[in-house]
């Protein structure tokens, strides 16, 4: 799905539809971008709101490959803080392919 979003084929609202997902910008600390929990079939994003519009973006895709890479059914188990930097690594590198991808197609609505 976040292919799509990149290539413009549907919006955030689609996708955030589509995840069964909320998104609330909200005041955090500015070492937090952003993070994401799964409560009871609902995944709730929430990202620091004193961010620049294009880090928004950036973190809003980072925290719906989470949802994609399906790396948060484990939230509440003690091995996820363990894993917790692979995680981080795969959902950047996840975008990041995604996007190198997506450039050799056509422009996208600043997700890039
Ligand atoms: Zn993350």
């Amino acid at each position: 799905m976040i292919k799509q979003l990149l290539e413009g084929v549907i919006g955030q609202d689609e996708i955030l539809r589509y995840y069964n997902a909320t998104l609330t910008y909200i005041e955090m600390p500015s070492s937090i971008r952003g993070c994401v929990h799964y409560y009871k079939g609902i995944y709730d994003i929430l990202i620091n709101k004193n961010l620049s519009y294009y880090k928004r973006k950036k973190t809003l895709l980072h925290e719906f490959a989470h949802i994609e890479l399906n790396q948060l059914c484990q939230t509440n188990n003690d091995l996820f803080a363990f894993y917790i930097d692979k995680y981080e690594d795969e959902a950047n590198r996840y975008i990041k392919e995604l996007k190198n991808t997506h450039i050799k197609n056509e422009g996208s609505e600043g997700y890039v």
